[in-house]
């Protein structure tokens, strides 16, 4: 579903992904842990054309993310091309970022109603399904500032849902959130991935990429540092830099 082949992003001169090979199978819960400036978010960015890489080659489904490719060169896509290409990727951030003035049902049912033309009885139809999938259909009603932030989480999980994507990326989705509310979203994402929707997953929760994880990546300074099955690397990792990491949030 997603293949990075010496995926490079630069800053001006800072270089904060330094060549990224991984691999991500259909159906796959993929995690990415490591420190905080190791390039996880900025890696998510940019399957989802929020940032445009420097060098090396970045697929979804077997396409080519941001170009195309002819007689060996690559051609920036336009910008209906990006926005089709994205239409298939979820996204959800630490931050819900909801919008404030729309309800739970509201939040869910736009994209599909400004982005694919859905009408809209249809569009609240399928919303209020999604939301009854998240365990928020009595809060359809609610607006944000309503909700609590596990609730509003997993608004913006629904959200991204309502597009029908085939992949979703999460960033950091519990590390907003008050402890005792980590669970309630964790289980909603368990619950995605048992359904077998293909999941690359940024975290610091180790119980969760342990027990719902196919994959991981240790991540470091921008590089791929370790990978494997999760429980094999979070029990027995064989670099010194993950052993560092991991004595400090296990
Ligand atoms: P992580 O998600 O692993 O904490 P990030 O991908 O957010 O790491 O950031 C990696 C590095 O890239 C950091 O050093 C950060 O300061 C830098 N960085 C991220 N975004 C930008 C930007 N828009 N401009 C300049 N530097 C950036
Ligand atoms: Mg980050």
């Amino acid at each position: 579903m997603v293949k990075a082949e010496r995926v490079c992003k630069s800053y001006g001169s800072v270089e904060v992904l330094k060549g990224i090979d991984l691999e991500v199978n259909s159906g796959e819960v993929f995690c990415i842990v490591g420190p905080s400036g190791s390039g996880k978010s900025t890696f998510l960015r940019c399957i989802n054309h929020l940032e445009k890489i420097n060098a090396g080659r970045l697929y979804v489904d077997g396409t080519l993310v941001g170009y195309r490719e002819k007689g060996g060169k690559l051609y920036e896509l336009r910008d209906r091309e990006v926005a089709a290409q994205r239409r298939d990727i979820g996204m959800v951030f630490q931050r819900f970022n909801l919008f404030p003035h729309m309800t739970a049902v509201e939040n869910v049912m736009e994209a599909p109603v400004q982005v694919k033309r859905v009408p809209k009885a249809e569009a609240r139809k399928r919303a209020g399904e999604l939301l009854d999938r998240v365990g928020l259909a009595d809060k359809r009603d609610n607006y944000p500032a309503q909700l609590s932030g596990g609730q509003q989480q997993r608004v913006a999980i629904a959200r991204a849902l309502a597009m029908d994507p085939k992949l979703m990326l999460f960033d950091e989705p519990t590390s907003a959130l008050d402890p005792e509310l980590v669970g309630e979203v964790l289980d909603v994402m368990k619950a995605l991935a048992q359904d077998g929707m293909t999941m690359i997953v940024v975290t610091h929760e180790m119980g969760f990429a342990r027990e719902v994880g196919d994959s991981l990546v240790f991540m470091d300074g921008g590089v791929v540092v370790e990978s494997g099955n999760p429980r094999d690397v979070l029990t027995d990792p064989q670099h010194e830099r993950t052993k560092l990491f991991l004595s400090k949030v296990l």
